[in-house]
C-alpha cells in the first residue's frame, strides 16, 4: 500500500510532465523580449475562443479583472445591483462592488450548489417591482437590478436555460462566472445542443489562477463573448482605455494578460481535454467508492450537465473530526467555502442575517473538498475513499457513544 501523502492538488507533478514545453515558452519570451501583448497573447486568445465556441476572447490579468471589466464595459455601476449567489469566492462580488454596483443574493439548489432558478424567480417576482419604464427595482436596496451572474461552481454549469429565460423576461443581462468551469458543458433544451461554459451568457469570466483546471504559472484570466462591442470595450479597459497607444478614450486599468502566461496557457490548453477527462474518471471512481456510505453525500450531476470537476465536494456530518482523521493519514482536503458571502464581515453593511439563505448556510457547514487533480493515481484514490469511510464511521460511532451515555 502507498504510505505517502495524498496532497489536495499536485501542480508540481502536472508541470513536471510538460516541463520542457513550459521552459521553451520562457526562452521564447526572453529571446524576443515580448512580454506584454504580442503574438503569444493573440494566439492564446484565439485558441481559447475556439475552445469555448465564442467569437472573442480577451486576455486579462485575473478572473477578478475579467468579471470587473465585463460589468464596467456593460455599463453596470452606480445605482445598479447584480444578482448572484452567496456560496462563491468573494471575487464574484468584489467585481460587482468595484464596478460601483451592489450585490444581491439568491439561494442555491441543494444538490448542485448552483443558483436555484426558482429562487431567482421568487426574488424577481416577490422582492422587486417593475416600474413604468420596465426597470426592475429591488425593494431591499432600491437599486435597479441589471444583471445576473450565475457561478458554475466546482466545474459544473448552473441551469442556464432557466436562468436565461427569467433574465429575458425581466430584461437582465447574464454573465457567467466560469472561473471554475473551463471546458464544462451544458445541454440547452431550448437549442437542443450541448454548449460550452463561457459561450452561453452575454459574456463570461475565466480565471487561470494556478490551481484552476487550466492554470497559468502566475495570475491570469480571460473574458469570452460573442458581442463585438463588448469585446472592443474590454480590450480598451484592460489597457488604460486606449485602442491606440497614448490615445485614451476613457480611463482604464492595467489589466493585461502577459505574454509568458499566455504562452504557458497555450501549451497547457492542448492537454486540458485529457486532464478534464481524467478528472471525470476520478469523480466516477469516487462516486462508486462512496455510493454505499449513506452519511456521505456525493456530487450530483444532472443529465444536462458535464462537469469538469474542478473540485470534488462531498457533504459529511462531522466535518472537523473527518478533516482531522484524514490529515492524520496524510490526506489533504479543503472547504469551498466555509462562510457564505452574506455572512462575511466585509458584507455586514449589506444587512443580511443568518437564515437568509438556508441552503447555502447548511452546505457551508458540511461541505468537504477531496483531493482532485488529473494525475491522481487509482491507489491514492482508494486510500482517500477508505480513509474517508473509516473517518465518518468512527466519528459517527463516537457521537452514538456520547448520546447513549
Ligand atoms: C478563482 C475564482 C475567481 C477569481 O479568479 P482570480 O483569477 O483568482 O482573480 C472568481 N470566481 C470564482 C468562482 C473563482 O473560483
Amino acid at each position: 500500500m502507498n504510505k505517502g501523502k495524498v496532497s489536495f492538488l499536485d501542480l508540481v507533478g502536472l508541470h513536471g510532465e510538460i516541463e520542457k514545453e513550459l521552459v521553451s515558452v520562457f526562452e521564447k519570451a526572453l529571446k524576443t523580449a515580448s512580454f506584454i501583448g504580442g503574438p503569444m497573447v493573440e494566439d492564446f486568445e484565439q485558441e481559447f475562443a475556439a475552445y469555448c465556441d465564442t467569437r472573442y476572447a480577451i486576455g486579462v490579468n485575473s478572473g477578478t479583472d475579467a468579471l470587473r471589466f465585463i460589468l464596467i464595459a456593460a455599463g453596470i455601476g452606480e445605482g445598479c445591483s447584480v444578482v448572484t449567489v452567496a456560496n462563491t469566492f468573494i471575487a464574484t462580488t468584489e467585481a460587482i462592488s468595484q464596478a460601483g454596483a451592489l450585490p444581491e443574493f439568491v439561494d442555491v439548489d441543494e444538490r448542485t450548489y448552483n443558483m436555484d432558478a426558482g429562487k431567482l424567480r421568487d426574488f424577481l417576482e416577490q422582492e422587486c417591482s417593475v416600474d413604468d419604464k420596465g426597470k426592475v427595482i429591488s425593494r431591499r436596496t432600491g437599486r435597479v437590478v441589471t444583471a445576473v451572474i450565475p457561478v458554475h461552481l466546482y466545474g459544473q454549469c448552473a441551469d442556464m436555460d432557466a436562468i436565461q429565460g427569467l433574465a429575458e423576461r425581466y430584461n437582465l443581462k447574464v454573465f457567467e462566472d466560469a472561473c471554475q468551469a473551463h471546458g464544462a458543458e451544458y445541454f440547452s433544451k431550448s437549442e437542443n445542443r450541448w454548449r460550452k461554459a463561457g459561450s452561453i451568457g452575454k459574456a463570461a469570466a475565466f480565471s487561470f489562477y494556478p490551481g484552476k483546471n487550466l492554470g497559468a504559472c502566475g495570475e491570469a484570466g480571460i473574458v469570452t463573448t460573442n458581442d463585438e462591442q463588448l469585446a472592443k470595450k474590454i480590450r480598451m479597459i484592460r489597457d488604460h482605455g486606449q485602442a491606440k497607444k497614448y490615445y485614451h478614450d476613457v480611463e482604464g486599468y492595467n489589466g493585461r494578460l502577459d505574454a509568458i502566461q499566455a504562452g504557458i496557457l497555450s501549451v497547457k490548453l492542448k492537454y486540458l481535454p485529457t486532464w478534464n477527462q481524467s478528472r471525470r474518471e476520478h469523480a466516477r471512481r469516487y462516486n462508486e467508492g462512496l455510493a454505499s456510505e449513506m452519511s456521505i453525500a456525493t456530487p450530483y450531476e444532472p443529465a444536462w450537465s458535464k462537469s469538469v470537476f474542478h473540485l470534488y465536494v462531498v457533504q459529511v456530518e462531522n466535518r472537523e473530526a473527518t478533516i482531522q482523521a484524514l490529515a492524520t493519514e496524510g490526506i489533504g482536503t479543503g472547504i469551498h467555502y466555509p462562510i457564505p458571502l452574506h455572512l462575511q464581515k466585509a458584507y455586514s453593511n449589506l444587512g443580511y442575517q443568518p437564515g437568509d439563505f438556508p441552503i447555502s448556510e447548511r452546505a457551508a457547514g458540511r461541505i468537504l473538498s477531496l483531493p482532485m487533480f488529473p494525475a491522481m493515481s487509482q491507489a491514492d484514490q482508494e486510500r482517500v475513499v477508505h480513509a474517508l469511510v473509516r473517518a465518518v464511521n468512527d466519528t459517527a460511532a463516537q457521537c452514538t457513544a456520547v448520546v447513549s451515555n
